[in-house]
């Protein structure tokens, strides 16, 4: 992998595009209902970039026509796309990436039919992610979680939220937020990090659970608010994890310190959002199990319904989060990764935009409005990410496919050959700049 920064002052001209995919906008606010299928579909496409902006966006017969381009030529990098398929830079809005060590004993394990109990007896679970960030030097993490950006640019994606949560004291919390940054900073995509101290109660506070959230309250997160460690506060709310109310304590205490906040929620139970949606939650993610009768309350939130359909396909579930309930509903919903060791162990978006039309019956064009400008709108960065559009970053994605229904379609490959990432190319085949 190789970051042509040299090149970022630049301006870069990508031509012959058969199918650009602006997500333009359409209507104030996430997409919902019918909106999820319009892609803004522009062939025979160019984009102008400069400066790590979108300059303009048009066909490519006009930019050729173009007097300042015809002039400024020389200086422009082209890049011939020869009828590929070009669209945002995907927005994974959900993963977990500061980790040590892949957790095959949980694979193996739960492949023979193991229980969760027996898979922490046997030295697995989440305890084996603690040790080994308890353990792990800053600049250990910092090194996994480059690979791990560096793994979704490849992939097509441009923008990560990347969560803690893994060390679970308030010295490994703040060490897995610095490696995050510290990772962001040598790669030229948009890192969103997230404090997730709240992702389980550690073996030291087991049966003490409340102490650990006043922990997490008390310290934790006037610590990441002072450092500036962090965007959002997220809290595992579930059986076994934690509480609604623990998860309303926990969401006070981030707004108390001006941070926003966002939860997982539903994958292994019903909670009722109510009480929660009054916190503004910019996203609840999994939502596997939600009640009907929350939804029209979701649904005229501005609360995205974020699915992660690669831990069901992990966890080797027959049941996925029934997406066509809540895009009926009107709901926002954008699809992520969840890239963790424990249960989605993938960094491929194209992966689970697969997933989410094979097993949720999302359409290709819903699935990619969800992993695009909706995921943008979950980390409240839709006024610069998630569309090609002039005043926008320049995050974009170019897939070996002449139609855009082949990035769910080739599932389990790569396509992606190329990405830019705040005007900065990167990829197989940017090296000779030929496509
Ligand atoms: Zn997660």
């Amino acid at each position: 992998m190789q970051y042509g920064d040299c090149v970022k002052s630049k301006p870069l001209l990508l031509l012959n595009i058969r199918q650009l995919l602006t997500m333009r906008s359409v209507a104030p606010g996430p997409r919902r209902g019918p909106a999820l299928s319009d892609l803004g579909i522009l062939e025979s496409a160019a984009v102008l970039c400069l400066a790590g902006k979108i300059v303009s966006v048009g066909t490519t017969k006009d930019a050729l026509r173009d007097p300042w381009l015809k002039k400024n030529r020389k200086k422009i990098i082209e890049l011939d796309c020869r009828g590929r398929v070009v669209l945002p830079g995907f927005v994974d809005s959900h993963t977990h990436p500061v980790f040590t060590l892949a957790r095959l004993v949980d694979f193996e394990k739960r492949i023979s039919g193991a229980s969760y109990e027996e898979i922490a007896e046997a030295g697995g679970g989440i305890r084996a992610s603690i040790e080994g960030v308890r353990k792990a030097s800053k600049a250990a993490l910092t090194k996994k979680v480059f690979a791990a950006l560096a793994d979704l640019a490849g992939h097509g994606t441009t923008t990560v939220e990347a969560k803690s949560g893994y060390g679970l004291d308030l010295e490994s919390e703040l060490k897995s937020l610095e490696a995050i940054r510290a990772a962001a900073r040598e790669w030229p995509g948009t890192v969103v990090p997230t404090f997730l101290g709240a992702h389980a109660v550690p073996p030291e506070y087991r049966g003490r659970s409340q102490h650990y959230v006043d922990l997490v309250c008390d310290e934790m997160i006037p610590a990441v608010a002072k450092h500036k460690l962090a965007q959002f506060v997220d809290v595992f709310c579930d059986h076994g994890a934690f509480s609604a109310d623990e998860t309303a304590q926990i969401f006070t205490a981030a707004e108390k310190h001006g941070l926003a906040v966002r939860a997982h929620m539903g994958q292994l139970s019903e909670t009722r959002l109510g009480p929660l949606l009054r916190y503004q939650p910019a996203s609840l993610d999994h939502m596997d199990h939600v009640n009907d009768a929350d939804l029209p309350a979701l649904a005229q939130s501005d609360t995205i319904a974020t699915f992660v359909p690669g831990a069901n396909y992990f966890l080797g579930l027959s049941k996925y989060p029934d997406a066509r309930r809540f895009i009926e509903a009107g709901v926002a919903v954008a699809l992520a990764t969840d890239y963790n060791p424990g249960s989605s162990p993938t960094l491929s978006m194209p992966m689970a935009l697969s997933l989410a039309c094979t097993h949720m019956k999302m359409s290709p064009p819903e699935a990619i409005a969800a992993a695009t400008i909706n995921g943008a709108w979950a980390l409240r960065l839709a006024g610069c990410k998630g569309s090609v559009e002039p005043g926008k970053d320049a995050d974009l994605a170019v897939f070996d496919a002449s139609d855009y229904r082949e990035i769910p379609y080739w599932f389990g490959g790569n396509r992606c050959l190329l990405t830019i990432m705040n005007g900065v190319p990167s990829g197989r085949s940017f090296a000779n700049h030929a496509l």
